[in-house]
């Protein structure tokens, strides 16, 4: 298996040490005939206007979309955002999840949190029962899941962080910057 991580802009590599220690043959993605041999592509967290004009320029927004339909996709952050079909506002996007996110929902830099979250999925691929510890760095919320999309997590007012459409995900928060390896192996097993 050989996974792709997006390095445009963003903290793509956490991303890359966090495969690197889980053992994936890793590709830094920045042109398209990178995607070729890939399994599944990561979308880091950044920022997604910068994402997106950097993917037009590079010739990757084309080849991203065709990717996304036959195969993984994750964003966290602002690579959920890219992800999304809607923002509210004019910028590009992949347009490949059915969700509307909502940027900057939580405020500014300052605003930046961590929390507990229930997510039921990594539970079960891991065989272990505990709390996935999130961090919010500016982040989206997802508005609407609708269509193909359902909903994987929720902060305890029931506001939407995280969501599945297929082998496509989209995580509001970082899990690049924790310990926690389990969501980038719920990742892989979309991927495989
Ligand atoms: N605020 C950024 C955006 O709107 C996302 C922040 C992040 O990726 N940590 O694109």
């Amino acid at each position: 298996m050989k996974i792709g991580v997006l390095a445009l802009q963003g903290d793509f590599a956490e991303h890359i040490a966090m495969l690197r220690r889980l053992g994936v043959e890793m590709v830094e993605v920045r042109l398209p005939h990178h995607l070729h041999d890939l399994d599944g592509l990561i979308i880091p967290g950044g920022e997604s206007t910068t994402i997106g004009k950097l993917a037009i320029d590079f010739g990757l927004l084309q080849p991203l979309q065709e990717f996304g339909r036959s195969r993984a996709i994750w964003g966290t952050c602002a690579g959920a955002i890219f992800l999304s079909k809607d923002v509210g506002r004019p910028q590009p996007l992949l347009g490949l999840m059915d969700i509307k996110v909502a940027r900057n929902a939580f405020g500014r830099q300052v605003d930046s949190f961590e929390a507990d979250l229930d997510i039921p999925e990594l539970n079960k691929i891991s065989g272990v029962d505990r709390p996935y510890h999130a961090i919010f760095i500016r982040a989206p919320i997802i508005d609407e899941v609708y269509g193909q999309a359902k909903v994987l997590s929720r902060l305890d007012d029931g506001r939407i962080v995280a969501a599945q459409q297929g082998r496509l995900l989209a995580t509001s928060f970082h899990p690049e910057l924790t310990d926690d390896a389990r969501f980038h192996e719920y990742f892989l097993s979309l991927a495989r």
